[in-house]
């Protein structure tokens, strides 16, 4: 008897005996079950309840909103207010205002948060704006910005790198310090033409290339995380996040671009323009699969990753992604995206502990929690400073 004919077998006379028993007072619910079809899964509104059985629960069952279980694990916690080393938060998109500065540094100061690299910098006279309040406070080596591409990459036509480039080369001379490509690029926005503009269009070339000459790496977000090109069928894991946010519903995406095109084309920017110092953002959308994150790695000795906004998912995974940061402790850097000081702490402890079954901040990312992956000290400097310092020459040098 095949092992699936033998299941279905075990499983109709577990039905039978359920069934015989029949409800009673507190046993209620017995006898519900359902048989599991060989090699199927259990029908909409059930679920597995002994081998070959499911049944559906007794009483309605509630939304995933609203079903939000305590956990009685009851083990050692050890809370990271402030991270153990001095960070420079290359993902910001914050900055420092006439207004925020004081609460900013108060906040910074308590997480240990030492350089917040604002991306959204924009170009022109609205970024020499943003360096020049910088450098009239006494906090410069606090707070620095990245340059964004001429007129966000629109309209591009034959001429626009070349101007792109002279752009970027002013704006570095105002005080830019890196440039960042925001996801639209290569994704959503199109050309003079009308077609997607991708992200290795030759045209850009002379952006790339400036970018190495002057010395300043180039931040790239590529796509968004693989779930959000997928259906939000019920097997998605990020089916409430598709649910909440209409703007990344990739797979309705009009360019009808896919995850592993734009990484085909990332890639091929990466290849073409080796001396580039390009930092991938967000593990280049990689961190559930850190093998294809180590091949990013090994195949592109000039490309650094960042780990903002996938926590989740290193948390998940603290073995594999303690041995991943060990073997690439040379090319990982600090970033986090949204500026939120209650945040930031749930970073340190993943990075520092070896903490296990903790509460993520964000249920829509995430239906699990987290274990620390306890790295050792030397590979938190370079995570939370050295690696920064080394990539992005206009950081604050001195003083760490
Ligand atoms: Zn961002």
């Amino acid at each position: 008897m095949s092992r699936a004919a033998f299941v279905w077998v075990t499983a109709a006379l577990a039905v039978s005996v359920v069934a015989a028993q029949g409800p009673a007072g507190r046993g209620g619910g017995r006898g519900r079950g359902v048989p599991l079809a060989p090699g199927g899964e259990c029908p909409p509104g059930t679920t597995l309840v002994r081998v070959g059985v499911c049944q559906a629960p007794e009483w309605p069952a509630p939304s995933i909103v609203d079903y939000r279980p305590h956990s009685t694990l009851v083990v050692e916690g050890h809370p990271v207010p402030r991270a153990k080393f001095p960070v420079v938060d290359i993902h910001s998109h914050t900055g420092p205002t006439p207004q925020n500065i004081d609460q900013l540094l108060k906040e910074m100061d308590a997480l240990n948060l030492r350089t917040l690299n604002n991306l959204s910098g924009g170009s022109g006279a609205e970024l020499k704006q943003r360096v020049d309040y910088i450098r009239s406070t006494k906090y410069a080596d606090r707070f620095t910005v990245f340059a964004n591409g001429l007129n966000g990459f629109r309209d591009v036509e034959p001429g626009y790198g070349r101007k792109a480039a002279a752009q970027l080369e002013a704006d570095v001379s105002s005080g830019a310090i890196g440039f960042k490509i925001f996801k639209q690029t290569g994704m959503d926005t199109l050309k003079k033409d009308g077609t997607r503009l991708t992200i290795n269009d030759p045209e850009l070339s002379p952006i790339w290339e400036t970018a190495a000459r002057l010395n300043i790496p180039v931040i790239i977000h590529t796509g968004e995380p693989q779930e959000f090109f997928q259906q939000p069928d019920l097997r998605n894991e990020r089916w409430l996040e598709l649910a909440l946010f209409g703007d990344r519903r990739q797979y309705q995406n009009p360019n009808k671009v896919t995850f592993e095109q734009l990484n085909t084309e990332r890639n091929d920017l990466f290849r073409k323009h080796p001396k580039t110092r390009f930092i991938a953002a967000h593990f280049g959308w990689h961190a559930n699969n850190l093998g294809l994150a180590g091949r990013l790695l090994d195949e592109h000795p000039s490309v650094v990753i960042e780990l903002a906004a996938i926590l989740y998912d290193l948390g998940r995974q603290p073995r594999t992604a303690h041995n991943f940061f060990v073997k690439y402790q040379d090319r990982i850097l600090f970033g986090k995206d949204t500026y939120a000081p209650t945040e930031f702490p749930y970073y340190w402890r993943v990075l520092e502990t070896t903490d296990e079954y903790f509460d993520y901040y964000r249920d829509y990312h995430a239906f699990w929690n987290l274990y620390g992956m306890g790295l050792p000290d030397a590979v938190l400097r370079k995570v939370y400073h050295q690696n920064a310092l080394r990539v992005t020459p206009g950081l604050p040098q001195s003083g760490w």
